[in-house]
């Protein structure tokens, strides 16, 4: 029986003081239950303070993302060792935003490869995390034109092995994944219910192919994408499903109880 789990991307907003009030504000009112996981991911400068917030609470602590060092000439870089020393338990991995993409438009695509992870880089970061018990959430989706050109499956498929290349079945009973289409995210525009469902299963059945059936049975696996609280119930009423990882709506406390309570 697979916990649910909801956990809030902050992504780069909110200071440190905000983010505490937030966090503070709904752990006065969040029923404490032990078959849903509440995770926040703030900006690696909040984490500190957001760590003395949830200590000892409902609320576990993610990453928004990491380096895949454990120290050395990284200028800017955060490591797994780091986060480790503040109690991080999750950590995202592969979001749309840091595979390069950011929002296509807006960053020319000679900038790419400055910012982008690739399916390798997204692979030793996920080793790094797990050897620091680290749970990463690793994000997968299409783009709107992969999914016109009726390539969701095969990019999907692409990312998942490239991520897991080389990690041992064994080690991916405590994994998550998120299906995140890309077109979904920050748009207002939810993947059909039954779609969603789909390909959380297709990234079961996949996950079951490579290590084995029973791990599958076990990882999480979010959908990420536009949730609101009108539409999260239906979400994560479906047997694929196991909760959301939410980006606008975790910035407010009273969506982000309502998406949980739907969990
Ligand atoms: C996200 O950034 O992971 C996300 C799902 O964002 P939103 O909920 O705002 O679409």
């Amino acid at each position: 029986m697979r916990t649910k789990l909801v956990a809030g991307n902050w992504k780069m907003n909110l200071i440190s003081t905000q983010g505490a009030a937030l966090v503070d504000g709904f752990l006065k009112r969040v029923e404490v239950r032990d078959d849903v996981d509440i995770v926040v991911c703030p900006p690696f400068l909040s984490i500190p303070r957001i760590r003395d917030v949830v200590r000892n609470s409902a609320v576990k602590l993610g990453a928004q993302n990491v380096f895949w060092k454990d120290d050395g000439a990284y200028t800017g870089q955060v490591s797994a060792k780091q986060l480790h020393e503040f109690c991080v338990d999750f950590c995202i991995v592969g979001h749309s935003e840091t595979r390069g993409k950011f929002g296509v438009l807006e960053v020319p695509e000679t900038t790419v490869p400055f910012f982008g992870e690739t399916d390798e880089t997204i692979n030793l970061k996920i080793k790094n995390l797990l050897f620091y018990g680290i749970t990463p959430i690793l994000c997968v989706g299409e783009t709107l034109a992969e999914r016109e050109e009726g390539k969701t499956d095969e990019v999907i498929k692409t990312q998942l092995l490239g991520a897991l290349a080389g990690i041992d079945g064994s080690e991916l009973y405590q994994f998550v994944v998120a299906y995140e289409p890309v077109w979904a995210i920050g748009t207002g525009k939810v993947c059909d219910t039954a779609e969603a469902q789909r390909v959380c299963r297709f990234i079961r059945a996949t996950i079951g192919e490579f290590a084995d059936p029973e791990v599958a049975e076990d990882v999480r696996i979010l959908y990420g994408g536009s949730v609101k609280p009108n539409n999260a119930k239906e979400l994560f009423s479906q047997p694929d499903i196991d909760g959301g990882l939410i980006g606008g709506a975790s910035l407010d406390g009273e969506s982000f109880l309502q998406i949980i309570s739907s969990a």
